[in-house]
């Protein structure tokens, strides 16, 4: 990303954020082994009203300038029975939408039907396997596989601009080649590849080490060349990949970094799929990050950085979103990039700035080092160009 274009996105972020997520109820009837909600099967006390809701989207539809995009999570947004009201009065205040529904029964065509009616084009589910093996394993329910492609396709067909979400962990690291050749069979247009922050139940299940989230990130890279939108969640180090890869264009990143073996076996694997491609790679992606163009609201109305960063910044049913969002100490400090250790010498502090929320779940610093990017760890086997 050019430097001044980077510039203005980030003032841009310091009056409002790029996308709200809305976790609009913690109630789910799935149970998945890497749930950062830890999502219940019945709404928890103290979630927000219709009034309240309609009180957020408000305070949303205030912020200055274009105003933020507002994704509807959980838990299961279509578990909320008011969900249709609240998209509704949403689109009548001028906001752009997007859905995170769990699948589901609840997610039926007549369902997904009236979410086109009211106007959401935007759908992102969720797809953790190539395999039904990986992906049913992980959801604890056999069958969701073969639902989860069925519904791609359902909502493809209906015209809803598809986003799949994929949380990258040890045991399907080395399927993300097949995944994503999946996702473009499906017509997949954004794939948003989630490392694994160890909080909620997401605390069982290893992470990948940073090596291999080097090696990932690197094939995420080549993975743009076939035409897909592709963003990490809480590995914002992937831009700084994106923009050490840059100047090599389509060449192959081993004449130039040092990569591991998951990288050899994830390119393999997309030539497999895909076929070989010069074309080039895609550029950076927005700067944002955790309290940096993006904000996360609880099904409680209490505001956080991001979903995975447990620290209470306020909360919407006393102050306004926009203020909390603009003058929390935290989140300022966040968005002028003055962290600590690495992250805070790191030249790619302002374009990545590390996973804030990751920092804090293995260090207890919020404005530590993200662990999981190879440039924070002492005994380093940096990807820099070879000499
Ligand atoms: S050291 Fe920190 S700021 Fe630099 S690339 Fe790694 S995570 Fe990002």
């Amino acid at each position: 990303m050019r430097e001044e274009t980077l510039t203005r996105a980030l003032n841009r972020y310091d009056q409002s954020p790029h996308l709200v997520f809305w976790e609009t109820t913690k109630a789910c009837s799935l149970a998945c082994r890497h749930c950062r909600a830890s999502a219940q099967l019945d709404a928890l006390p103290g979630e927000l009203s219709t009034q309240e809701g309609f009180a957020l989207i408000d305070q949303i539809a205030d912020m200055p300038g274009p105003s933020p995009i507002l994704v509807f999570t959980g838990g299961d947004c279509f578990a909320r029975a008011d969900l249709a009201r609240l998209i509704g009065y949403a689109r009548s205040r001028g906001l752009r939408l997007g859905i995170a529904p769990s699948v589901t029964d609840r997610l039926t065509r007549e369902a997904l039907e009236e979410m086109y009616a009211l106007g959401v084009r935007s759908v992102s589910i969720s797809l953790d396997g190539a395999n039904p093996e990986s992906h049913d394993t992980l959801r604890g329910i056999p069958g969701h596989f073969d639902k989860t492609i069925e519904t791609l396709h359902m909502m493809r067909d209906l015209g809803f601009r598809l986003q799949v979400n994929t949380t990258v962990m040890k045991h399907n690291a080395r399927e993300m080649a097949e995944i994503f050749s999946l996702l473009r069979e499906t017509g997949v247009s954004i794939w948003e590849v989630f490392f694994l922050v160890g909080v909620g139940r997401g605390i069982q299940i290893l992470e990948v080490d940073p090596a291999d989230a080097e090696d990932i990130c690197h094939f995420l890279v080549d993975a743009t060349s076939y035409g897909m939108t592709v963003r990490t969640v809480e590995a914002p180090f992937f831009r700084r990949v994106q923009a050490e890869r840059e100047p090599f264009g389509a060449e192959d990143p081993r004449s130039h970094f040092e990569l591991g073996e998951l990288y050899g076996a994830l390119r393999e694997g997309l030539g497999r799929e895909e076929g070989s491609n010069d074309r080039p790679i895609r550029s950076t992606t927005l700067a944002t990050g955790d309290g940096r163009g993006i904000i996360f609201v609880g099904f409680d109305g209490e505001v956080h950085a991001s979903g995975f960063l447990p620290i209470a910044l306020g909360n919407v049913k006393s102050e306004s979103l926009g203020d909390i969002y603009t003058a929390n100490p935290l989140l300022t400090t966040i968005r002028s990039g003055q962290f600590i250790g690495e992250c805070g010498r790191c030249d790619y502090r302002r374009l990545c700035g590390g996973s804030r929320a990751r920092a804090f779940a293995r260090s207890g610093e919020v404005l530590g080092d993200d662990p999981s990017c190879i440039r924070t760890r002492v005994a380093r086997r940096i990807a820099l160009p070879l000499a």
